[in-house]
């Protein structure tokens, strides 16, 4: 199952396996964010994942600011995951 980072903040940590970066990607995307779209990071058993470890969303380095950013965080959860397997 994968979820909107506003969906699930307050169930992150222990159910979330990995999560990645996604920029709508239309005109109005920057570079600074095209650049991070699809970065990805997922948890292993001995470490965990690390939402530190993704750009972040929204993206310092946004070219419109953060305030004007529409990047946001997908995750993916231990339940249904099957990762890997997309
Ligand atoms: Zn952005």
């Amino acid at each position: 199952m994968w979820g909107r980072a506003r969906e699930v903040a307050a169930k992150q940590d222990e159910e979330v396996q990995g999560g990645f970066y996604s920029a709508v990607m239309d005109g109005q995307t920057c570079s600074a964010c095209m650049d991070a779209d699809q970065a990805y990071n997922a948890g292993t058993q001995d470490q965990p994942f690390q939402l530190e470890e993704l750009p972040g969303a929204p993206n310092p380095e946004c070219e419109g600011g953060v305030n004007r950013c529409r990047c946001i965080h997908v995750y993916q959860f231990y339940r249904e995951s099957g990762l890997g397997t997309k």
